[in-house]
């Protein structure tokens, strides 16, 4: 594959300043790097090739080279063998880039960090859900030891610092690349990163600084919370590394479907059945809500299907104003296996020509059904 010419690979000028060619490596470097892009052949081939372009370009001598005979300027000085030109320091400035990459993540590693975060799979009810609740959870997690107060070490002794690292955790080596002789870090071998070791281990904790105990937390659940709803219990959590605070508990709200009623938004959806009489005369009924009964009157002729809003008895919004509704889809329920006798009056009512939609009824009618009434609802 031909090379591309290094001023076209970092999209610079010709006369640019190592400047601008520092600011554009930065800038392709972050989009390029692998860390960023796990995986990706290609990001990482045009990495290498922008690192190749940089280390060029930002060298004075080696730029000299590369502008005068191209990139046999430059491989003709032993650009492959980078091992060779016998350090981190020559190679002008590429130092300050692996620091940007790979020294701030081995600082991260020996400084202070937030413990994980935990999650809580808490089932509640839709009664809950609407009106809230309090409850006392136990929680599994990791805490600083109590004994020897996040230490490790047992009374009366302290960690030594590790000689290994001096301390911080890490061990610096130096390692030939394609671009160069780099310095890189990984975690010291003898104090596993701690930068600290521990001769006489707590007893509690057996040296490890951390325990794990089943906490029991209280939490307050808001009404209103929905299936999915997250509450945040800010440091309640797992312990931090090195002194760090400890990171957050996640409570997710699972609610219980219901036997009855159905849930949108924050309306409540609900069914009831009746009988044809009382769809056809009007009634007022019983209706299970969220708290208890409540009645609800149907008009006469109701049909099938038809929907009856109670206004304010659906779930409470969640920012503590106001309410959804509930909503009553009625059910007319034909009847089966009649008696003799009811059959009888149907049939009276079918003569009178009541199997006609009316829009009121007269004074006889009124009393025909009411002898039905008595005869299906008794
Ligand atoms: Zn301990
Ligand atoms: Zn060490």
């Amino acid at each position: 594959m031909a090379k591309r010419d290094y001023y076209e690979v970092l999209g610079v000028s010709r006369n640019a300043s190592t400047e601008e060619i520092k600011k554009a490596y930065r800038k392709l470097a972050r989009k390029f790097h692998p860390d960023a892009n796990p995986d990706d052949k290609d990001a990482e081939a045009k990495f290498k090739e922008i690192s190749e372009a940089y280390v060029v370009l930002c060298d004075p001598e080696k730029r000299a080279g590369y502008d005068r005979f191209g990139h046999a300027g430059v491989n003709g000085q032993g650009f492959e063998g980078f091992g060779g030109f016998g350090g981190f320091e020559d190679l002008g400035g590429l130092g300050d880039i692996f620091e940007m990459f790979f020294g701030s993540g081995s600082r991260r590693r020996t400084g202070p960090e937030k413990g994980p975060d935990l999650k809580f799979d808490l089932e509640i009810s839709l009664k809950e859900a609407a009106f809230g609740l309090e409850r006392e959870i136990k929680v599994p997690r990791t805490e600083s030891c109590g004994t020897c107060g996040g230490s490790g070490a047992a009374a009366g002794s302290r960690p030594k610092t590790c000689t290994a690292c001096s301390g911080t955790g890490q061990m610096q080596f130096a390692q030939n690349t394609p671009f160069g002789r780099v310095v890189q870090s990984r975690t010291c071998d003898r104090c596993r990163g701690a930068g600290k070791i521990i001769e006489k281990p707590c007893p509690t904790c057996r040296g490890t600084g951390y325990v794990r105990r089943s906490r029991s937390i209280k939490i307050k659940v808001p009404p209103g919370v929905d299936n999915g709803s997250r509450l945040r219990l800010s440091g309640e959590g797992e312990a931090g590394k090195r002194g760090g605070p400890p990171g957050d508990l996640y409570v997710f709200i699972h609610v219980k479907p219901h036997r009855i009623f159905s849930r949108e938004g924050d309306d409540l959806m609900c069914e009831i059945n009746i009988s044809f009489v009382q769809a056809a005369l009007g009634d007022e009924l019983e209706v299970p809500t969220l708290e208890g009964n409540a009645r609800l009157k149907i008009p006469e002729g109701t049909q099938s299907g038809t929907v009856f809003r109670m206004k304010g008895k659906g779930v409470p919004h969640v920012d503590g104003y106001g309410r959804g509704d509930q909503h009553v889809r009625i059910q007319v329920v034909t009847p089966t296996r009649l008696t003799e006798k009811q059959k009888e009056l149907l049939r009276d009512f079918g003569r009178t020509g009541g199997e006609q939609p009316r829009e009121t009824g007269t004074a006889g009618d009124k009393s025909f059904f009411e002898k039905m009434k008595d005869a299906f609802m008794s």
